[in-house]
């Protein structure tokens, strides 16, 4: 199997099976007192500080949530809640579902949500979210780097715009943690959403980064676990798998990084120059380097989708929370596609675990679809 689809989730690292099978054993309740318990309370916070440090923050500042999806839905939702005199929420047009259809929410119960628009490459336009902040903005929440295209957003400067309005900022990590630096200080924000099964640990869990003396009112009602803001008995298993994860990032993440970006620009330099007519979406040069998403002018993706899955070769259509729906990418659209191009649009995402071969395979494998499914197809290259 040739897996190019790291963007959607990644394989478990070896290692964070091991650490997870070792505290299997210990069913202890981390709220118990005896030893049992508090053992599996000490291995919680040593995961909370390995998370925290690696960001550059505090173990007090990080919530296990969930998924990457709750700790977008607790950051929007806890900082609204927490400003009830503020209505206002400002995010970007392509968003991951999880801050987009929570911004929707908000719209339902009468908040007012500015989408700022993107360039052909999904950059922000920064102006119009300067103009768009008003006293009634309680939050801005930008994605750091984007799932589909990987476009890296410039946070520090939305930061800088914020700050001088008093406006809290959150950004979605789920992306470039353990791809490019990810450091709360340097960024500058206040909120920060990372999960776990993009960087190889398991589905299920995720973390906020919630600086200190943010006034944030609580997500999950209960009792008094993660400073009562987030109820639940923790997900034990799932938080020592993410804290592994992020050991085992934190010897190995420039190392991957170099192979994969090697391997990347293999990749996408092989599709230009053996297929005709394609054409890459996203920023040149910024962007998260293992994602390659690329239009099939004539063709429709998933045709090219199912026969590279015959030959085992995974890739996607783009965000997999939108590959049940009909529905044309939001991000595509919005970065000016027309919507027969970004229905040709495929996602190539490399990880860890990949290797030359697997993408020499690729590039012998995919012109070849590429030629048949045209030569079957009405297409005609002057119309592209
Ligand atoms: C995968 C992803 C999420 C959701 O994380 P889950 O843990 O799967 O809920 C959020 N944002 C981005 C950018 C993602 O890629």
């Amino acid at each position: 199997m040739i897996y190019l689809d790291n963007n959607a989730t990644t394989p478990l690292d070896p290692a964070v099976i091991q650490a997870m099978i070792e505290f299997m054993e210990n069913f202890g309740n981390p709220s118990s007192l005896y030893p049992i318990g508090r053992r599996v309370k000490e291995k919680i916070n040593e995961c909370r500080e390995i998370i925290a440090s690696a960001i550059g923050a505090h173990r007090s500042e990080i919530i296990f949530t969930g998924s990457g999806t709750e700790a977008d839905n607790f950051a929007i939702l806890g900082i609204m809640d927490a400003c009830p005199d503020k209505k206002e929420l400002i995010t970007s047009s392509i968003e991951h579902p999880a801050v987009l259809r929570t911004a929707q929410y908000l719209e339902k119960k009468g908040y007012k949500v500015t989408y700022v628009p993107v360039d052909s490459y999904g950059v922000i336009d920064l102006d119009f979210l300067s103009d768009a902040i008003s006293p009634q903005t309680a939050l801005i929440s930008i994605m750091h780097a984007n799932n589909e295209i990987g476009t890296i957003q410039p946070i520090e400067k939305v930061v800088e715009i914020a700050k001088k309005k008093g406006v809290l900022v959150h950004t979605d990590c789920v992306q470039t943690f353990g791809k490019i630096e990810v450091n709360v200080d340097k960024l500058g924000v206040d909120l920060l959403s990372l999960s776990a099964h993009k960087i190889y640990g398991p589905k299920g869990v995720g973390a906020l980064y919630i600086r200190k003396g943010t006034n944030i009112c609580p997500f999950i009602h209960g009792g008094h676990q993660e400073r009562g803001i987030r109820a639940g008995t923790e997900n034990t298993i799932g938080i020592v798998g993410f804290g592994e994860a992020v050991k085992v990032l934190k010897e190995r993440w420039k190392k991957d990084k170099e192979k994969i970006e090697k391997l990347s620009s293999k990749l996408k330099e092989g599709i230009e120059s053996r297929i005709p007519l394609v054409k890459f979406n996203g920023h040149p040069e910024n962007r998260v380097k293992n994602t390659l998403n690329f239009a099939f002018p004539g063709l429709e993706a998933e045709a090219i989708l199912l026969a590279l899955a015959t030959k085992e070769i995974y890739v996607s259509t783009g965000s997999a929370c939108s590959e049940e729906s009909e529905e044309v990418s939001h991000v595509l659209l919005n970065i000016g596609l027309k919507p027969e191009i970004a229905r040709s649009c495929l996602r190539f995402s490399l990880g860890r675990f990949n290797t030359e071969e697997d993408i020499n395979i690729v590039l012998k494998e995919l012109p070849e679809i590429i030629e048949k499914l045209r030569s079957i197809s009405a297409f005609h290259p002057e119309e592209v």
